[in-house]
């Protein structure tokens, strides 16, 4: 039997199929969500316990973990917390320095101890999902998390894909579009799939690491403190205001008004404010309404509009407030599926997808996306593409390279991701050397294949076809790919278009000019005797001109003075090529 987890960033959730149907497991409360959170104390506390620690022990209690794993300090996200830039997070906590791996993994055992009491067996083998942005290096670090928890991980699923099976849409028509909508306590994805053949592909998503409820509370804890004339408080009453402000946002999802009271804090101060929920929504609309351009950008990426959606559907939390549902509706002009619990639709896919694999339901596969396109750098510091962006995962593409420089005894094959023209302007994944015997230009046969499996692990393979040596490497990126990295990438893309482009093919007639002009010089040299003067000097006219435009570095002029250049070798080229054949 396989698991479904949902490893959230604010909550977590397991299941297992059973009698038929996907099933979320309780603790002995009677409580499915597990609070992500972990206090190291005396002992190792996480979920509710946890939470209740953090206001008294902040030092001792970490929160929101899924936004450090399988990060480097200096990342994004990693600000505030001290470390080597580059050197895999780690976090000090009740006097140790623990990875977000192993902090992770504390929640996945409470999962599996949850599980295991309440179905009465071992659950050892678990699905568990990330959010489809998540890159290698974050998706092989919720891998390990979940095998220090004692889990064989059988799959990573990515959450949008899970969300729409569990409410049941791989029954809809083929070629039907959805709009998965997920605003949880402390991210926010949107993602766009397309049924094919029973099979769900991403076709695009888009999204903020740092947008959620805990934005909305920290809002309304603003408010209930400028309503209240509340002074600066100290740490654990402002974490005791923030979960007082989620609770009356809660309840105010469904009520039109709540009260904050939070006796006995420091210097003996007690407060009482009434909030409505039209005051919470004037301090919350502002942050809601940022999820507006990740809607329109994933449709856009996906190159459709908005009409052209089947289904909406609410995933997370925060999507059960009727502001969200309303702003919803705003954008895609149609009623949100609101038929499952938003914030147990992920786990309820991941059981799914847990009984697909273990064959206790049959019929659908989930297909992922790459959410960068991924390449190797080539001769000239061109990115050159294999697997492009968007591409449905698992995925296996190849290309032959060759050696560029006579007598060359081996080639780098440096891995990069991105969307831009140049090497440089990508970001490096690795890299490695793959020798061969030295041989003319253009003789050495270098295969280099890429292959994604279904958890978006790369797994680069280069073999040199003469000598049959070849190497692989497994890339589990140190690059930071969130999604505000994926945004600044694709709007660097298209902002650079022009110059990128004018510099690949500047690059290109370069290494073309680079082969041609001593080509013709050797040409000059053999044939000189044959060739009548007024021809051997507009050759060297236009050979001179095009060293001239190599120097100016300017495109238009390279390719113009490149065309005339082999437009006056013309009979020189046909010379060659007969006197070749005469000596053959
Ligand atoms: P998730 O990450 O999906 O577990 O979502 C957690 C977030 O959803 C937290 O910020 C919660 O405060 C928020 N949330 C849960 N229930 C409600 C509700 N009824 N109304 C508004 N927000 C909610």
């Amino acid at each position: 039997m396989i698991a479904g987890i949902d490893l959230g960033t604010t909550n977590s959730l397991i299941g297992v199929y059973e009698s038929g149907f996907p099933t979320l497991l309780a603790d002995t409360d009677g409580r499915r969500l597990l609070p992500s959170v972990v206090h190291y104390g005396d002992s190792i506390l996480v979920g509710h316990e946890a939470r209740r620690m953090q206001a008294i022990h902040p030092n001792r209690t970490i929160a929101s973990v899924k936004r450090l794993i399988g990060r480097r300090f200096g990342e994004e996200g990693t600000e505030g917390l001290t470390g080597i830039p580059g050197a895999p997070v780690t976090i000090p906590l009740g006097g140790q320095n623990l990875s977000p791996e192993e902090i992770s993994s504390e929640i996945l055992k409470k999962l599996k101890v949850i599980a295991e009491a309440r179905h009465g067996t071992e659950i050892t083998r678990a699905v568990i999902t990330v959010p489809a942005y998540f890159n290698d290096a974050q998706r092989a670090a919720t891998r390990k998390a979940g095998e220090l928890a004692g889990f064989s991980v059988e799959r990573i699923v990515s959450e949008p894909t899970a969300a729409a099976l569990a409410y049941g849409l791989d029954r809809l028509q083929d070629r039907s579009k959805i709009a998965v909508y997920d605003l949880g306590g402390g991210t926010f994805d949107l993602s766009i799939l397309q049924l094919d053949n029973g099979v769900f592909q991403v076709l695009s998503t888009h999204g903020d690491t740092r947008l959620g409820g805990d934005d909305l509370d920290q809002a309304i804890a603003a408010l209930v403190a400028s309503k209240a004339s509340l002074p600066r408080l100290s740490l654990p009453d402002t974490i005791r205001l923030h979960e007082a402000a989620r609770l009356a946002k809660e309840t105010l999802s469904t009520e039109e008004q709540s009260t904050i009271r939070l006796p006995f804090l420091e210097g003996g101060m007690n407060i009482e404010v009434m909030l409505t929920r039209a005051e919470i929504e004037g301090a919350c609309s502002p942050i809601i309404r940022r999820t507006r351009i990740h809607c329109l950008r994933a449709l856009e990426d996906a190159g459709i509009k908005a009409a052209d959606l089947d289904q909406v559907i609410l995933v997370g939390g925060s999507t059960r407030m009727p502001l969200v549902q309303h702003l919803v509706v705003e954008i895609f002009g149609k009623e949100p599926n609101l038929s499952q619990h938003p914030d147990e639709s992920v786990a309820l896919g991941a059981i799914l997808q847990g009984a697909i694999l273990d064959g206790s339901l049959q019929n659908v596969a989930l297909l992922d996306i790459t959410p960068l396109s991924l390449g190797i750098e080539t001769f000239g510091g061109l990115m050159n593409v294999i697997i492009p962006r968007n591409t449905t995962i698992p995925a296996k593409a190849g290309e032959m390279f060759t050696n560029a420089v006579a007598g060359q005894s081996g080639m780098r094959i440096t891995v990069l991701q991105g969307e831009r023209e140049l090497a440089a302007d990508n970001w490096k994944l690795g890299g490695f050397e793959i020798p061969f015997a030295p041989s003319p230009k253009g003789a050495a046969r270098v295969g280099v294949q890429f292959s994604i499996d279904a958890d978006g692990i790369l797994q680069v393979l280069a073999r040199d076809t003469g000598t049959g040596i070849e190497k692989i490497v497994e890339i589990k990126s140190a690059v930071e790919v969130s999604d505000e990295a994926v945004e600044a990438m694709l709007a660097g893309s298209l902002e650079h278009a022009f110059e990128d482009m004018d510099a690949r093919i500047f690059t290109e007639a370069r290494l073309k000019a680079e082969e041609m002009l001593p080509a013709v010089e050797a040409a000059l040299a053999q044939l000189a005797g044959e060739l009548p003067p007024d021809e051997i000097a507009g050759i060297r006219h236009q050979t001179a001109e095009v060293t001239a435009a190599l120097q100016s570095k300017e495109t238009v002029r390279l390719k113009q003075t490149l065309a005339n250049l082999d437009n006056a070798t013309q009979s020189l080229a046909t010379r060659l090529i007969e006197r070749a054949m005469k000596i053959s």
